[in-house]
């Protein structure tokens, strides 16, 4: 009589228990979850804690897959006895077993100087956990998205760059670990989906910046801000007129959850950023100007490989996800800005995150 009673109850919390149904729906009644069961994977990350909480305001159940590379537990402790949110440690280049309802593929690491640390591995990252990834995706038939980049583009002769562009990247460059590995994850996603019919979403990211990017990972817009804050010199490499288009996260967060409900068919790839163009030697004089610091340009030998240009054409996601960008620079650099003025202080960042 209890299982009945069981049954009944789980009949009219889900009419259609009772019928042909499909993996998805019988997981989500044994779990009596009427939200999604969400993995994010590179959820520790900066986008990827983001990402998280988002998720758990709409009512979801966060699973967070990731080894700590370049992510840490700080971004995610406020999230510690929250009861629909679980982390695992784990590696993405190894299969990974779980019930859930959607993925988000994040695990990578962004920065050059963490990619480029130890170069295979982040070979080994993109493209193993693109298989692992897909292959989750495929035995349980969900949809599953996947954070490309710019960098697929390379130093671009196309500008601003469209979905259509190829590219103009190096094989064998020093960034050319993360491009190509980004690029063959891509290629991964689009077999998965004409091969097994699955459901993907490929987002291609541009540089993207906020509260809980790593003070220490290299990236312009955390090395500027923390450099300024100190008093220490402003470190621009090349002659600063390289340009990119700077997009603050709560707005590409906005974009990743639209872009995984647009309909089935839908697969992008989908230009993702700020359209609005920087050079670098701005940027610099911009977290100068806002921090109010006593730090000068010093210049330094530009890197390998480094792009000269950067801009994303953004027409495709403004027509299918109804999305753009809303937060200018200034702005975005203002909190991000007190965000590391807090952390330099010490005081908890999980507080200043927004
Ligand atoms: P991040 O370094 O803050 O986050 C990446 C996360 O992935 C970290 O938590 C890290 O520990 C985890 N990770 C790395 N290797 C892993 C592995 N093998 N297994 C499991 N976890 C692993 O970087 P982010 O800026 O949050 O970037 C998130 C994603 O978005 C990345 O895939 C990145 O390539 C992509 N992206 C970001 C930007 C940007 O400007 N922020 C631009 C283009 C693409
Ligand atoms: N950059 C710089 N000083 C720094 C860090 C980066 O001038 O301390 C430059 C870098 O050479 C590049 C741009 O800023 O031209 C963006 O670099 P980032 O590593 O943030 O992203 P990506 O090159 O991957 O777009």
């Amino acid at each position: 009589e209890g299982a009945g009673f069981a049954a009944a109850a789980i009949a009219e919390l889900h009419p259609q228990s009772g019928r042909e149904q499909s993996g998805r729906e019988n997981r989500r009644v044994r779990n009596y979850e009427p939200n999604k069961r969400v993995l994010v994977t590179g959820g520790a990350g900066f986008l990827g804690s983001h990402l998280i909480d988002r998720l758990l305001a709409q009512g979801h159940e966060v699973v967070c897959a990731d080894n700590l590379f370049t992510g840490t537990r700080r971004n995610l402790e406020h999230l510690h006895l929250h009861p629909r949110f679980e982390f695992i440690r784990h590696d993405v280049t190894f299969p990974l077993y779980l019930e859930v309802d959607q993925i988000y593929n994040l695990a990578c690491p962004a920065s050059p100087i963490h990619y480029q640390h130890d170069p295979v591995q982040t070979t080994k990252t993109s493209v193993h956990g693109a298989i692992n990834m897909l292959g989750l995706a495929k035995r349980l038939r969900c949809p599953i998205l996947q954070a490309s980049t710019s960098e697929v583009y390379g130093d671009p002769s196309v500008h601003p760059q469209v979905e259509s562009y190829w590219g103009n990247v190096n094989p064998i460059g020093v960034r050319s670990c993360y491009d190509e590995g980004k690029r063959c994850a891509e290629t991964l996603f689009f077999d998965y989906h004409r091969q097994h019919k699955l459901s993907i979403k490929v987002a291609r990211i541009f540089n993207t910046y906020g509260p809980r990017m790593h003070p220490n990972d290299g990236r312009v817009v955390s090395n500027f801000i923390v450099q300024a804050l100190n008093d220490e010199p402003i470190t621009l490499y090349g002659d600063g007129s390289q340009t990119r288009s700077f997009c603050y996260g709560d707005d590409m967060i906005t974009a990743f959850v639209a872009l995984m409900a647009t309909p089935p068919e839908f697969t992008g790839p989908v230009n993702l950023g700020n359209p609005t163009e920087f050079s670098i030697r701005q940027l610099a004089e911009k977290v100068i100007a806002l921090t109010g610091s006593k730090s000068r340009i010093e210049y330094r030998p530009l890197p390998g490989d480094d792009p000269t240009q950067r801009q994303p054409d953004i027409a495709l996601a403004r027509a299918k996800l109804g999305w753009a960008p809303t937060v200018a620079l200034d702005e975005g650099l203002k909190k991000t800005i007190a965000y590391f003025e807090a952390m330099l202080a010490g005081a908890a960042p999980s507080a200043a995150t927004k």
